[in-house]
């Protein structure tokens, strides 16, 4: 997927999911209500703002189970889609569903309506995780569903989740051990959020859930990161979009901040200056070098990043400055 996309969403909202997964409530988290038809497919093209020189407009569909809907809506839904796209109106389309709402007829159905992006929502490879969090679905079906998209040549994006129950880092650490091995072309990272009227909400007021902190988040991220990195799949969103409704009150716990993905980033740096200063004698002065682009990630909010490395490895000094234009590395020196 080019990175200049400019995305065109529409929401679906809840339509057609059998399913109550503990965490799930649709309408706040996309902050959406209502049903989504035909025209709501036109407004979506017609209201959105025409893109940055040469960005291609994808339209997405978001939330719901897109192919677990009634296939009448669903040809509604696509066919306003389909005419967009052979009028040159957008570029491509997309839409994100469940493991187990996609077969081969799924899929000849979609390639018919020109989408090109199938988004899955597997939230974890581990089964018992997924038990009880009450996804109806195996991590057998997640690897089936992604074979199947990848050999009828759809764009696969794979969507995971921390914390959720019965979850632990190295769960999370295998799922997306698992994911990759699925070779996806871009993943998204969703930490567990406690929404105001989901199920989970009501485990962990019963005391049956333990929160998924931001901590906890930017902890086990910090190591998921590297990972997909190391795998050449482009991480396209961690954490969820915030809106209105989630900020104002709905998120009520977990692992909400609207700059996840910024502190994440600012651990894994920690995470690399701590790794290159295992050697650095004590009382020493260092200086790290990170690219200017990544210079308040390496500091951290509130100079965390900072003050940690000078007490873990008692430094005398401790400077960071931006690396020579074009170098990506990040680099200490001892001085
Ligand atoms: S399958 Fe998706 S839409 Fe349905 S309950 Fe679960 S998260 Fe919500």
């Amino acid at each position: 997927m080019s990175a200049r996309a400019c995305i065109l969403p529409v929401f679906v909202p809840h339509q057609g999911c059998p399913h109550a997964c503990v965490f799930c409530n649709q309408r706040h988290i996309s902050g959406e209500t209502g049903i989504a038809n035909a025209d709501t497919v036109k407004r979506a093209i017609a209201e959105a703002a025409l893109p940055p020189n040469g960005a291609k407009r994808q339209l997405a569909f978001y939330g719901g189970s897109f192919t677990a809907i009634p296939v009448p809506r669903q040809e509604e839904l696509l066919g306003a889609a389909k005419e967009a796209l052979d009028r040159g109106e957008i570029d491509s389309i997309r839409l994100s569903t469940r493991p187990d709402a996609i077969d081969g007829a799924v899929l000849d159905r979609l390639r018919a309506y020109g989408v090109d992006t199938i988004e899955l929502g597997a939230q974890s490879m581990d089964d018992e995780v997924l038990r009880l969090s009450g996804r109806g679905h195996t991590a057998e079906d997640v690897r089936r569903a992604a074979c199947l998209i990848r050999k009828r040549g759809f764009s696969l994006i794979l969507q995971m989740m921390t914390g959720l129950p019965g979850d632990t880092p190295d769960r999370v650490i295998e799922t997306a051990r698992r994911l990759i091995a699925l070779q996806p072309d871009g993943v998204r990272i969703y930490p567990t959020v406690i929404v105001r009227d989901t199920a989970l909400y009501d485990l962990w007021k019963a005391g049956q859930y333990r929160e998924h902190t931001v901590e906890d988040a930017v902890s086990v991220c910090a190591v998921l990161l590297p990972m997909f990195e190391q795998a050449e799949i482009p991480v396209i969103r961690l954490g969820l979009n915030p809106t209105e409704d989630l900020s104002g009150g709905e998120a009520v716990a977990g692992a909400y901040h609207p700059a996840l993905g910024e502190l994440v980033m600012s651990r894994v740096l920690l995470n690399r200056a701590r790794e290159l200063l295992k050697e650095a004698p004590s009382g020493a002065a260092v200086e790290i070098r990170v690219p200017g682009s990544r210079l308040s990630q390496m500091i951290g909010q509130k100079r965390e990043n900072i003050r940690r490395l000078q007490e873990e490895f008692a430094l005398k000094d401790l400077k960071i400055l931006p690396l020579d234009e074009g170098k990506e590395e990040l680099l200490v020196f001892f001085r």
